[in-house]
């Protein structure tokens, strides 16, 4: 963004600023400059610690909850605050930018992209009613259960099956790598139909926690986002009623492929305000640096360090704000998401890489902090489909 590093000056001097005055409404950058002070004050501390030992952030995950973020682009009649998805992503923008917990900013966003998006587009009138104002107001998390340990990319060539039983239907198999397993309460799920093999056969289920037959293995240790809980599924002769079916039967594969088209345009919202407070904290750690003469050539790299990575804030923020208004009119194809979820991602990794580099040059303590955002900034290449799966839908949008 225009003025990126003039924003860490203000910042240094106590004030929160809002991005691109020229795109977004008055309205949405006070959004941006509350948020952005609501997350500095309540999240900002505390991550390093729940980082070593693994741990769900059950605090701020309320505080946010509270604040209405779990709910912003939700229908206000169910406990969500009816706001553009514009607006959302401003918000998530700001939450990146002073919470300091890159897991939880994951969690909440698979929780609001995936899931309770997916329950207000396709669930019935009762299951809104079920399940949307808990999802909205935190009480209830959610997780998004498609991966197999035999399916992954190819996600539709899925092993777990529902058989019709009982006036329900018969759940067995195991999702993997599901993120939320162990703090959520609800499963959106995905089986196949031994009737009707192959991807329209593919039905998608609402699934609590803790019916009989689902159970939820041990967490998953990862190299980043290590606050965001992760486990395997089981389901083991579980029977559903018909009434958890979300969307019809054989729905599974539109469901799915509508999820991520949204997960992908989105998820990244956060890494835009990690992104900024990197290019701040590089820019006041080398202003505030006494360079010893003969040293200047070392602070150019790092200021050149910061221009790329200024540079790619800047350009991944006018995409994603792009590409959110135009979400908004509700005609943007699916590769496009693609192409939002591929650079931010690509952006986020080469920035956490500089701001690693930055640190360590400057020697700025504690550097673990940049370690941290490297480790979580690298999932962001597998997560929501791997970018050689982003590329490959690019390629499709392109007729190939
Ligand atoms: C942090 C994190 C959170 C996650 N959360 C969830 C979740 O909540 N729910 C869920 O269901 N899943 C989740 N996943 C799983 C994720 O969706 C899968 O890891 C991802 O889709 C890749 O599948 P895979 O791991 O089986 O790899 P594979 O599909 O086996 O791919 C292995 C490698 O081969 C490449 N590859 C595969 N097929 C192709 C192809 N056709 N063309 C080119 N390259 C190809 C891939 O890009 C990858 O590099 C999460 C993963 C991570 C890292």
């Amino acid at each position: 963004m225009a003025g990126t590093v003039q924003a860490g000056a203000a910042r240094a001097a106590g004030a929160v600023t809002a991005p691109l005055p020229l795109v977004l409404t008055h309205g949405q950058r006070n959004r941006w400059a509350s948020v952005a002070g609501f997350a500095r004050e309540h999240l900002a501390g505390g991550a390093a610690d729940r980082d070593a030992s693994a741990a769900f952030c059950w605090d701020g995950w309320r505080r946010c909850a509270e604040s209405g973020l779990l709910g912003l682009p939700l229908p206000a009649g169910h406990g969500g605050g009816g706001e553009s998805h514009l607006t959302t992503v401003v918000a998530f923008d700001a939450l990146g930018y002073g919470c300091h917990d890159g897991g939880l900013l994951f969690s909440m966003a698979a929780h609001l992209w995936a899931c309770s998006m997916t329950v207000a587009r396709f669930g019935t009138a009762g299951q809104r009613q079920e399940y949307l104002p808990r999802m909205c107001d935190g009480s209830l998390i959610a997780a998004h259960a498609m991966t197999e340990p035999g399916s992954g990319s190819d996600a539709f060539a899925m092993a777990t099956t529902a058989q019709p039983a009982g006036g329900g239907y018969l759940l067995n198999g195991e999702k993997a790598f599901v993120t939320n397993a162990g703090v959520a309460g609800v499963f959106i799920t995905f089986a196949a139909s031994k009737q009707r093999p192959g991807p329209y056969g593919l039905t998608c289920f609402l699934v609590d926690a803790t019916a009989p037959g689902v159970a939820t293995g041990p967490p998953v240790a990862k190299l980043g986002l290590r606050t965001s809980p992760m486990a395997s599924v089981f389901f083991s002769d579980c029977l559903v009623p018909r009434s958890s079916v979300l969307g019809k039967p054989g729905m599974g594969m539109a469901i799915f492929n509508e999820a991520m088209h949204l997960e992908r345009a989105f998820i990244m919202a956060g890494a835009l305000g990690t992104m900024q407070r990197q290019v701040e904290r590089g820019a006041s750690a080398l202003r505030s640096r006494r360079h010893p003469a003969g040293a200047a050539g070392a602070a150019d790299e790092v200021a050149h360090r910061l221009a790329r990575m200024a540079s790619r804030l800047h350009t991944s923020r006018l995409l994603a704000y792009g590409h959110a208004a135009k979400m908004g009119t509700g005609r943007v194809a699916a590769h496009e998401s693609a192409l939002v979820k591929l650079k931010l991602s690509e952006a986020f990794v080469r920035n956490s890489e500089d701001a690693r580099a930055n640190d360590l040059a400057l020697g700025h303590w504690p550097a673990a902090e940049s370690e941290r955002e490297l480790r979580d900034a690298l999932a962001s290449r597998i997560y929501s489909g791997t970018n050689e799966i982003q590329r490959t839908l690019l390629a499709h949008g392109l007729g190939l």
